[in-house]
């Protein structure tokens, strides 16, 4: 076997979509199996990505007076119980504690699913009068819930990373304005640093968060067909502060309970990236959240080895100090094409490549992930053409994303209509009702098809509704989904 075979995806994404993400998360070393099933380690590769998410995403929030804090992952059930829906719906997926050591617990302890109601129990003991209002916490930590369907890497596995965010307000008007904030920093977030472009709306009520009065979303959909909530936004009006006893002394000497929401992004976004962009030489990474944004191969022989060596050290050097983060590939035994086809099933965005002549012509050629396009670029430039490049190939990236939702997301005015484009792997869009009934009817007569968003850009829903015939309220896009 050769080397590049060896490396490389022998699938195409077009030909067996499945096994090449299984193939690609593996081959560009993001992450390995455990011994859990269900389980999955993040490689370096990987949480590198995710650390730069955090870094973006944590800016944000704080920018707008979050802080963040971190909560014990044992809750005890009792405290699960106290708000009967959310309790309801965690409960089928909680993995419990019932042992310390040899002896039985009194209690047994939930591993958190979510902290709704761990952080609750607190705030109903921190906030006191309107003068502790909002209180905006965050929390970068993991949470458990016991899928029992086959692992996906990312996707769907028992323990993922994530940010939590629950907050609490005076006033319904402030709980609902901090959902929408934190909902359009998520687009941004994934739009201008993931390139993924989302479609932002509201759940319906049979897939709104248990517990919530409302709950908003951002809808991805992937080159398989099926669509990938990124994060979601809930407004939770004061269903957990009047179980918890959540009451402030308003300025009008009167207690009021307050109100609260709590907003999610998980690792799950990095299935995402893989999917959207990944190709059939490996990842592609956007280069806003790429962890390196420059690799350079020196290509040298042994008469000219330490003049290349040395110029690629000194370019190097002067990127770093422009803030690009890149990578000199200057490792002995093994060939320029083989480390070519290594930074290309690991996703950098752009690679830089010099040689004797280019030495000599005081250029590079710099090789674009995203279109293989090469050009020369000389070395005075070469700030400024980086720059560039990399802008170029982040909107190149989010361009082409585009295109692909905007030609998936079609209109359906009959439910066969409806029927035939989810069997053609797009999302319907239609006329709806917003029954719970109706939603399940959808859902079994399309094979697994639920309603992914009523989408925040609306025109006038006149009409009937797609599946029941009932009275419209509203359109909503619909489809299979992670
Ligand atoms: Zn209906």
């Amino acid at each position: 076997m050769d080397q590049k075979e060896e490396l490389g995806l022998t699938v195409k994404k077009s030909e067996d979509f499945n096994e090449w993400y299984n193939q690609i998360v593996l081959k560009s070393d993001m992450i390995d199996y455990s011994q859990v099933s269900g389980c999955i380690i993040f490689k370096p590769n990987s949480y590198a990505i995710w650390e730069k998410v955090q870094r973006v995403f944590d800016d944000k929030i704080k920018r707008s007076g979050h802080k963040n804090c971190y909560f014990p992952m044992f809750i005890p059930e009792s405290l699960l119980k106290k708000e009967a829906r959310h309790f309801e719906g965690f409960t089928p997926e909680v993995a419990w504690v019932t042992k310390g050591g040899n002896s039985e617990l009194s209690e047994k302890l939930a591993i958190r699913p979510t902290s709704e109601t761990v952080m609750m129990e607190s705030y109903a003991k921190w906030i006191r009068s309107w003068r502790d209002l909002p209180l905006l916490l965050n929390q970068w930590n993991s949470v458990v819930r016991w899928e029992f369907k086959h692992a996906k890497p990312f996707l769907r596995t028992r323990e993922f990373l994530w940010q939590e965010g629950h907050t609490a307000h005076a006033t319904k008007e402030d709980a609902e304005k901090e959902v929408m904030q934190q909902l359009f920093e998520y687009v941004d977030l994934i739009e201008n640093y993931m390139a993924i472009p989302v479609l932002a709306g509201k759940k319906t009520d049979k897939e709104k968060f248990a517990g919530a009065d409302f709950t908003t979303t951002v809808e991805a959909f992937m080159p398989d067909g099926k669509a990938l909530q990124m994060g979601t936004s809930h407004m939770l009006g004061q269903n957990f502060s009047k179980p918890f006893g959540i009451k402030f002394l308003d300025k009008d000497e009167e207690e009021k309970f307050v109100w609260t929401t709590s907003w999610g992004l998980s690792t799950r976004t990095l299935g995402a990236i893989v999917m959207a962009h990944g190709d059939d030489k490996g990842l592609v990474l956007p280069p806003r959240i790429a962890p390196l944004q420059i690799v350079i191969v020196p290509i040298v022989f042994r008469e000219n080895k330490d003049a290349i060596t040395a110029k690629a050290k000194e370019i190097a050097k002067k990127l770093r100090a422009h803030n690009f983060s890149v990578e000199l590939d200057d490792r002995d035994g093994y060939t320029p094409g083989w480390k070519f086809n290594e930074w290309e099933l690991k996703g950098v965005p752009l690679r830089l490549e010099i040689g004797p002549k280019d030495l000599e012509a005081s250029q590079v050629v710099a090789v674009r992930r995203d279109t293989n396009e090469k050009a020369a670029v000389k070395i005075a430039e070469l700030e400024k053409k980086a720059e560039q490049m990399l802008n170029d190939i982040q909107d190149n990236l989010f361009k082409k994303s585009k295109e692909h939702l905007a030609g998936s997301i079609v209109e359906a005015h009959t439910f066969n209509d409806f029927l035939s484009i989810i069997k053609n792997k797009k999302m319907p869009k239609a006329l709806f009702c917003g029954e719970v009934e109706c939603e399940d009817n959808i859902k079994d007569k399309s094979e697994g098809a639920t309603c992914r968003c009523i989408p925040f850009e609306q025109k006038p829903a006149k009409g009937k509704c797609v599946q029941c015939g009932k009275e419209a309220k509203f359109w909503a896009v619909f489809g299979k989904g992670y």
